[in-house]
């Protein structure tokens, strides 16, 4: 009797046998429809066995096996089992996140019948006098990833604009050349749609797929098998698609590769870019990984070795790097939080016709709205947090669990009417450029005003029409985008982040400052970078004057090293809600508990609230584990799954870990 063992999606640890008497061994990794309780659930089969540890009386029946597409192959599959394993996740969930939807949901999407010229498509590399002359490191950069065969790992740094998409491109067409497939992955949906023009226009005969969460259910399904066909060439997409099937993938390009979004913060937390270097391993290829400010685990082994570092120094278009001027704003009187030499600076640009930024990494009109004379403050009633007021459109929201009410027109508690905005975000900067240079032409751009793809691309063609002369944005600004006629741009509120609690926050602080700097001053308009701060002597600060990314990395691995922080340690994080703090750190006093016997070479944390304590009505905790072994930790956290799947918990209560956590 043969017998199929199915991944579900289900948050259990374990696979699901079936009767399927006619299945054999081509049916691994296809689709399969079972009954599960009193429904239908689509999964993927794992194996096929001719017994079951269950009696065959007990087993039902599948109800169908989908033969309308080609298996799985192997490699997905081992790719899906190694993301189980290292986060600890039921390969079911991973099997049935890695599908598209659609193919989720056991459906297929109306396939465009190939034409006989698209079947392979001839590579059509291209060549000629179109193409840019690499620069030397450029070249050197294209030879070395040309050179290798098998898995390495290369690390390409060079400065925004130093022309890191160029190497891609060259080494993507090589590899086209050779009748392979390419992946490339890229942090934000909103980055896709232009450098996907760029691909496009440089590999015209080319298949070129884009894989994003943004897209519709059916293309998204289609671009999936397309890559499993194998009529894909070029894949290029969100994290999401580094589960792509690619039977002939020989090069994996990861952009931005310290970019946080890489990293999903629910369900499945995998990082994209960490699972991209597995599969590179497993394919034994290459894998680039591009930044002009690489994550500090990715520069550490950069500089140890394990990964071939290749730079390039200069920019390619611009001749010099923008000018950056840190402005001491401690003995200054700020003009609603713009100091002089920024405001001077505006002015000058206005009177040149060229555009200015200021960045500010905070949206809407204030961070809260309170009452003096009473003390009520706008708070979120199921968060920790308060609520943000947005002058826009007359709101109070959270940005944490999405909660809004109208701005009340008294106090609350008092009824005083006189209520105040306390602190600045980007509408309150907006409002007051508006009212100070009258005749500019003030954007701003942030997740309100940029909040659907197609409303982001509009204010992009404005920027780029040269329709706007100040604009006013948060770091969506400073991504992947070039604009011309921008020559200053001015942070203001960035110290914020020298402080935090969370140890990450001065290597995003410098990789956000470095990407708005690098939009200035791009073309033939030499650029200008102020920083306002009360700590100009800070060492963050001084690198980035001198647009030293290594000085400045070197400085943070070296404190990292003493307070014994990844990449010099590994670490885990178990976080649990329910409706009381101490239901929750109940449960994770036990998984500790739990832990002790078990943790060899493993150092376990005391439970902990979480910072942001209470979101959407539950309380959370958090209990950090670590390990200066990878290995170990592994090993720790598998032996202690099994148990905290066995832990009693309280009604409403529910848990997840978190491998190589982002987020404190
Ligand atoms: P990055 O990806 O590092 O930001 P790009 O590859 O986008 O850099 O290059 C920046 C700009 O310089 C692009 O407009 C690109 O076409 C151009 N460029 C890149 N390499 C060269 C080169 N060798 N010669 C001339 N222009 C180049
Ligand atoms: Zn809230
Ligand atoms: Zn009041």
């Amino acid at each position: 009797m043969n017998i199929v063992r199915v991944a579900l999606d289900l948050p259990l640890p374990r696979l699901f046998d079936y009767l399927a008497p006619d299945s054999d061994e081509s049916d691994i990794g296809r689709r399969v429809t079972v009954p599960f309780g009193k429904a239908s659930r689509t999964g993927v089969i794992i194996e096929v066995a001719t017994a079951s540890e269950h009696p065959d009386a007990k087993l039902k029946a599948v109800t169908e096996i989908l033969r309308d597409m080609p298996a799985l192959p192997a490699e997905w599959l081992a790719l899906c089992e190694f993301c189980a394993r290292y986060y600890q996740t039921p390969l079911g969930e991973v099997t049935s996140f890695a599908l598209p939807p659609m193919l989720r949901r056991g459906k297929l999407p109306r396939m465009k019948r190939p034409k006989e010229t698209d079947v392979l498509p001839a590579s059509a590399p291209a060549s000629g006098p179109l193409l840019p002359q690499l620069m030397a490191a450029q070249q050197a950069a294209v030879e070395a990833i040309a050179g290798i065969a098998g898995f390495h790992t290369l690390l390409l740094h060079g400065v925004t604009g130093s022309g890191k998409t160029e190497v891609y491109l060259r080494a993507i067409d090589a590899v086209l050349a050779r009748g392979g497939q390419a992946l490339m992955l890229v942090p934000e949906i909103a980055l896709t749609p232009q450098l996907e023009g760029r691909v496009a226009a440089r590999f015209p005969g080319a298949h070129i797929v884009c894989a994003n969460s943004g897209m519709a259910d059916a293309a998204r399904a289609r671009g999936f098998i397309e890559a499993l066909t194998g009529r894909a060439q070029i894949v290029l997409g969100t994290r999401l698609a580094v589960f792509m099937p690619l039977p002939r993938l020989q090069l994996i390009i990861v952009d931005e590769e310290h970019d946080a979004s890489f990293k999903q913060q629910e369900g499945l937390r995998y990082s994209a870019r960490d699972v991209a270097v597995w599969r590179a391993h497993q394919l034994n290829i290459p894998i680039v990984l591009g930044s002009a400010t690489p994550s500090l685990e990715t520069f550490h082994h950069a500089s140890t070795g394990r990964y071939q570092m290749l730079e390039l120094p200069e920019r390619a278009v611009a001749e010099a790097m923008p000018v950056v001027r840190i402005i001491d704003t401690r003995r200054e009187k700020l003009q609603e939080g713009l100091c002089a030499a920024l405001l001077a600076g505006l002015q000058q640009r206005l009177d040149r016709g060229e555009q200015s930024l200021v960045f500010l990494n905070r949206r809407g009109y204030a961070p809260v709205l309170a009452c003096p004379p009473c003390g009520w403050i706008s708070r979120c009633q199921r968060c920790a947090a308060n609520l943000v007021l947005h002058l826009a459109d007359q709101r109070l929201r959270c940005h944490h669990c999405g909660f809004e009410a109208r701005v009340p027109r008294a106090c609350p508690d008092c009824g005083n009417v006189d209520l105040l905005p306390f602190g600045r975000g980007t509408q309150r900067l907006e409002t007051m450029l508006v009212e100070r240079f009258p005749e500019a032409r003030v954007l701003r751009i942030d997740r309100d005003s940029a909040s659907t793809p197609k409303k982001w691309q509009a204010l992009l063609a404005t920027i780029h029409a040269g329709e706007a002369d100040i604009l006013v944005g948060t770091q969506m600004l400073a991504k992947g985008h070039d604009f011309p006629l921008l020559t200053l741009v001015g942070a203001v509120g960035a110290d914020a982040a020298l402080f935090a609690a969370d140890f990450r926050a001065p290597e995003r602080l410098f990789a956000q400052l470095m990407q708005v700097g690098g939009r200035s001053g791009r073309a033939d308009l030499p650029g200008e970078v102020l920083i306002q701060t009360e700590y100009p002597d800070h060492p963050l600060y001084q690198a980035l004057v001198e647009h030293d990314y290594v000085r400045f990395a070197r400085t943070q691995l070296d404190e990292r090293r003493i307070a014994g922080f990844p990449p010099f340690s590994f670490q885990a994080m178990l976080r649990a809600e329910a409706r009381t703090m101490e239901q929750s750190l109940a449960f994770l006093a036990a998984a500790r508990s739990a832990a002790e016997a078990l943790a060899d070479g493993v150092t376990l944390y005391d439970p902990v609230p979480m910072r942001l304590q209470r979101l959407m009505t539950l309380e959370r905790g958090q209990l950090l584990v670590e390990s200066l072994s990878r290995p170990a930790l592994q090993a720790f956290l598998t032996k202690w799954m099994e148990q905290l799947y066995a832990l009693k918990m309280s009604g409403g209560l529910r848990w997840h870990l978190d491998v190589d956590p982002l987020e404190f």
